[in-house]
């Protein structure tokens, strides 16, 4: 009998082997395209000698210092490194262990910003129905899923819900783009209205949202809007990049491709690659001098706070995602993904939407391609896709987010940004036996 809490407590699931490259091998022998990279993790594959070399170096010196006591070094040449990459006025960085913790720092430093500043009316954090931001209670609270909140309710802290930018199912049929994005970046201003501008601390939303939907982006304009909507009312935009950044998009930041910079930004998963566990939040001078001229203080910290393997572990990444171009390589690739996406199943008389952006892509299943009917949630299209994917040894992300009541199936492809040209064509071949399989005849 195994004595590991398994997420889902009737799965039995194989053990993992080994892992090179875009494959994982489990101790039967069977293998697996990674197809997903985990959980859009894995940006550099498994195996990476040269990430592996950087963890075993740095155990070499020193594996772990409390950051009460000490810094170290991989800390501060990976905050150098990822300051010169981030966006506009992004002065500092806060390193954790992972994305939940990112989202619960990014949460905090935005009410003690406020509080530093003597505004402590602020309460309310406002963020999207369709989003994903963590497990712990504040990123469950902030997160859009009514369901994976619901046994927690009473725990709840007060986060309220504006409409997301999903053009697949909100755009109107006489609507352009550009006004649908205006329509709905709109109801920011609305609910900070309902809410008094005095009582808000901060606009909460993926870039591109990542695991309640399948990679979507927003149209272009939406994030433009909404950063002019948080800076008239004078609350802060929190970019949670926690699946989409780090390379992930085809630019190192998703919000490059919007125009935009925000105050504070949450990075973790492609940051350490899988190869450690790690997060940081990075936020602005104004946030970071608020602070250091108020209590001096920021009230938080976990003991693996800039943890020196970890934080040695991503500065390889990070190294290696601009010695070898590779975020250039992910935006290349991903075109070539959707490409291939859209001629194999672009006409599939249940693929409503194939979208995304770089190696970060998105399939949404649908009944009827007309009407854009889901399919019934009982039949669990998603779940059997991911089933029947990995039999086949291809590994998707499968997720069923539910939106005002209507529930869509999609799954998400992330595959390392070392993928060649006949990778595309697995995965391909390998959805489409998995779609005849799953999908009604
Ligand atoms: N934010 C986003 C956008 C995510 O996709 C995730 C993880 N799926 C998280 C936060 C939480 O990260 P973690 O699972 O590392 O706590």
């Amino acid at each position: 009998m195994s004595h590991v809490f398994p997420r889902h407590t009737k799965s039995r699931l194989p053990t993992v082997a080994s892992g090179k490259g875009v494959y994982l091998t489990d101790t039967d022998g069977k293998q697996y395209f990674d197809g997903s990279g985990g959980a859009a993790v894995s940006c550099l594959g498994h195996g990476d000698p040269d990430v592996t070399k950087a963890i075993k170096d740095q155990l070499d010196e020193i594996a772990f210092a409390h950051t009460s006591f000490m810094t170290s070094k991989p800390a501060e040449d990976l905050a150098d490194a990822l300051i010169e990459l981030a966006p506009t006025g992004i002065e500092r960085v806060y390193f954790v262990s992972g994305g939940s913790e990112a989202i619960e720092a990014a949460m905090k430093l935005a009410r003690q910003y406020f509080w530093e500043k003597g505004e402590t009316s602020r309460r309310h954090f406002i963020a999207r129905k369709q989003s994903y931001h963590g497990n712990t209670l504040a990123a469950l609270a902030a997160g859009g899923n009514a369901w994976r909140r619901e046994p927690f309710s009473p725990l709840m802290i007060e986060t309220h819900h504006i409409s997301p930018c999903y053009e697949y199912r909100g755009r109107q049929v006489d609507e352009t783009a550009e006004a649908y994005g205006l329509r709905v970046a709109n109801e920011l201003e609305s609910q900070i209205e309902q809410l008094g501008a005095e009582t808000v601390i901060a606009f909460l939303a993926e870039p591109v949202v990542g695991a309640t939907a399948g990679a979507v982006p927003s149209v272009p304009g939406y994030f433009k809007q909404v950063r002019e909507i948080c800076d008239r009312n004078g609350i802060l935009l929190i970019l949670d990049e926690v699946m989409c950044g780090m390379g992930r998009t085809g630019t190192m930041f998703a919000c490059e491709q919007d125009g935009i910079a925000p105050d504070i930004i949450t990075i973790a998963k492609g940051l350490g690659a899988g190869y450690q566990p790690i997060g940081a939040t990075l936020c602005s001078a104004e946030i970071y001098r608020t602070i250091e001229n108020g209590s001096g203080f920021f009230q938080h910290g976990h003991t693996y706070v800039g943890h020196p393997t970890a934080c040695a572990a991503s500065l390889a990444v990070v190294q290696k995602l601009n010695r070898e171009k590779l975020v250039e390589r992910c935006a290349v690739m991903g075109d070539k993904l959707q490409d291939a996406l859209q001629s194999a199943f672009g006409q599939h008389a249940f693929v409503g939407d194939i979208r995304g952006r770089g190696l970060f892509r998105g399939i949404e299943f649908v009944a009827d391609r007309e009407s854009k009917q889901p399919f019934d949630p009982k039949i669990g299209i998603a779940k059997k896709m991911k089933a029947i994917a990995f039999e086949a040894g291809l590994i998707c992300y499968p997720m069923s987010g539910t939106i005002d009541g209507v529930r869509g199936d999609h799954i998400l492809l992330a595959p390392p940004f070392i993928i060649e040209d006949a990778h595309i064509d697995e995965i391909v071949g390998k959805l489409s036996s998995t779609f005849d399989k799953v999908l009604p005849a």
